[in-house]
C-alpha cells in the first residue's frame, strides 16, 4: 500500500524532518575528538523532547538509542555507547524525529579533527549523489531513475553503492513502502506521483558495496573495512521539482563557525 500524503500532512512531515535537522545541528556543535557517542545519544534525545517529539528511533525494532551512530567503516545502525570519536574519523549520524503522528528522518555525516583527503571526497561524493537522486524525484519519473542518478555519478568516481540497504517511503511509519534503493535503471520501477514522501539516502562505499553485519544485531559495515558515508534527506515528489522537507542548513551554519 502507498500513502500519498495531503499538504497538511505534508507540512507535519516537515515539522517532524526539521527538527532532525535542527537535532544534528546540536549534535554537530559537540562532534570532536574525545566524545563518546552514548554522550551525543543523550544531548540528542534530550533535544528532541523539549521540541515536543519522541525519538523515532527508540523502540524500532527494540533499538534502544535515538541516533545511529556509524563511524568509518560503520555504514548504517551503529549503536552509540563507549566509543570514542578519534581525530580523523568521519561519523554519519541518522536520527528519526515523531511529532504529531508523523516521522522525520534524515541523516549527515561528519568529520572528526583532521579527516583525509579521501574521506573528504568520499563524503562531498556522496552528498552530491543525494541532491542528484532527489533531482529526480520528480512526477512522471520512475523510482529507478533516482538510484540511477546516484549509481551513475558514485561510480564515475570509483565509489560503491551500498545494495543491501535502501531508502524508503515516510509518514505515520518510518519505513513506507516504496523501497527506494541507490541504484537503479533509467526509467524502471514504480512510476512517482505528487504526494509521495520519501528518504532517499545513499550509503557510499570507498571499497566494495558488499556489507556485513556485526554481532551486536544492528551496525552494518563494509566488508572490506573500508570508509562509507551516508546522507538522507526527506523529500516529497512534486510536478516538475521536488521538494525537500528536511534542511541541512543549520548543520551546515555550525560546520562553518566551527571550521572558522
Ligand atoms: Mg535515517
Ligand atoms: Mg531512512
Amino acid at each position: 500500500m502507498i500513502y500519498y500524503k495531503t499538504e497538511e500532512e505534508i507540512e507535519l512531515i516537515r515539522e517532524s524532518s526539521l527538527l532532525v535537522g535542527k537535532t544534528l545541528a546540536e549534535i554537530a556543535k559537540l562532534i570532536k575528538p574525545g566524545v563518546e557517542t552514548l554522550f551525543l545519544d543523550k544531548i540528542a534525545e534530550d533535544f528532541i523532547r523539549s521540541h515536543g517529539a519522541v525519538p523515532g528511533f527508540k523502540g524500532y525494532n527494540g533499538f534502544k538509542h535515538s541516533l545511529c551512530i556509524s563511524v568509518n567503516d560503520e555504514v548504517v545502525h551503529g549503536i552509540p555507547g563507549k566509543r570514542i570519536l578519534e581525530d580523523g574519523d568521519i561519523v554519519s549520524i541518522d536520527c528519526g524525529t515523531l511529532k504529531n503522528g508523523f516521522y522525520g528522518d534524515s541523516a549527515y555525516t561528519f568529520a572528526v579533527g583532521n579527516v583525509s583527503e579521501e574521506k573528504l571526497k568520499l563524503m562531498e561524493a556522496t552528498k552530491e549523489s543525494l541532491y542528484r537522486g532527489i533531482n529526480a524525484a520528480i512526477e512522471g519519473k520512475r523510482v529507478g531513475d533516482i538510484g540511477f542518478e546516484i549509481q551513475t555519478y558514485v561510480e564515475s568516481l570509483g565509489y560503491s553503492v551500498v545494495r543491501d540497504l535502501v531508502g524508503h517511503g515516510l509518514g505515520r511509519k518510518l519505513h513506507e513502502k516504496p523501497e527506494i534503493p541507490n541504484y537503479g535503471k533509467k526509467g524502471s520501477g514504480m512510476k512517482l506521483q505528487q504526494g509521495l514522501v520519501i528518504a532517499i539516502e545513499p550509503m557510499i562505499n570507498i571499497g566494495v558495496r558488499n556489507v556485513i553485519q556485526e554481532r551486536d544485531g544492528w551496525t552494518i559495515r563494509t566488508a572490506d573495512r573500508m570508509a562509507s558515508a551516508h546522507y538522507e534527506h526527506n523529500v516529497v515528489v512534486r510536478k516538475g521539482k521536488a521538494e525537500i522537507l528536511s534542511s541541512f542548513e543549520e548543520i551546515e551554519k555550525v560546520l562553518l563557525t566551527i571550521n572558522k
